[in-house]
């Protein structure tokens, strides 16, 4: 179940300046809290139950505290068990889903192989009936074939007034970013921590120690080409993880 919620779903003036002065260039560290203001819902949509803590774990985990955050699984995980049933693999999300204060996820259950029309309508309901303001999503260019799947299946439902955050995942790096999600040390922790909740993957690839030295090069060259520019020093901005998005369709989101 999520945490309890501290204020109520509103507008901010401080949110409405942001959009206006069109500062989405660059996102300074509070800058993902401006735009992300209390009281929001927030779909994410994972192709697999371990892509969450794997890609943004750290930032749902921010989110998660002044906003509803609604996981949404499309398939299984079938094709990369290990010794675990899909079954095991729920609970492993669910637990992932209390250290980051989440939703319980929906299970779609879809075949990867073959996406029916009974599919696509299932998808169209849950989004209707979800109602979120924001959906964060893999990029429709991912290059993991289950991963565009999802994406390409959620942006169809996609609607004007929805801010769509495009997120990263380590098989697929994104070019061009927007929007920059900085980490504490404590963030970076219950990242981890979320992910080890993965048994049957941890036992696959240590996605753990993988998501992490992502989150390091992020922090480590990310001050340098976004926030400060070239040549300068970047201490001790560079000290910190980060998680790296696209932003898009924020002139629907503000109206
Ligand atoms: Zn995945």
């Amino acid at each position: 179940m999520p945490k309890e919620k501290k204020g109520k779903r509103s507008s901010s003036k401080k949110f409405n300046y942001f959009i206006k002065s069109q500062k989405i260039d660059i996102s300074l560290p509070r800058s993902f809290k401006e735009l992300v203001i209390e009281g929001r819902k927030i779909i994410v949509v994972c192709p697999h139950p371990d892509d969450l803590s794997i890609s943004l774990g750290a930032t749902i985990s921010i989110l998660s505290k002044w906003n509803e955050i609604q996981p949404i699984i499309f398939f299984t995980g079938d094709g990369g068990l290990g010794s675990k049933s899909v079954e095991e693999r729920k609970k492993e999300v669910i637990k992932e889903s209390k250290i980051l204060g989440i939703s319980q996820p929906i299970f779609l259950n879809l075949n990867k192989n073959e996406i029916k029309d009974k599919d696509k309508k299932e998808v169209k309901k849950i989004f209707e009936k979800e109602k979120a303001d924001i959906v964060l999503l893999p990029s429709e260019k991912d290059s993991h074939p289950t991963h565009k799947k999802a994406a390409n299946l959620a942006i169809k439902n996609l609607e004007k007034s929805q801010l769509q955050i495009f997120y990263e995942t380590p098989w697929s790096l994104l070019r061009e970013f927007n929007l920059i999600s900085i980490i504490s040390k404590k963030d970076l922790k219950i990242k981890l921590k979320a992910i080890k909740s993965h048994k049957s993957q941890i036992e696959r690839a240590p996605y753990d120690k993988i998501a992490k030295a992502l989150s390091k090069f992020r922090g480590g060259t990310v001050p340098e080409q976004k926030i400060l520019s070239y040549g300068k020093n970047t201490k001790p901005l560079s000290n910190y993880a980060m998680e790296v998005f696209r932003l898009e369709n924020l002139k629907g989101y503000e109206n």
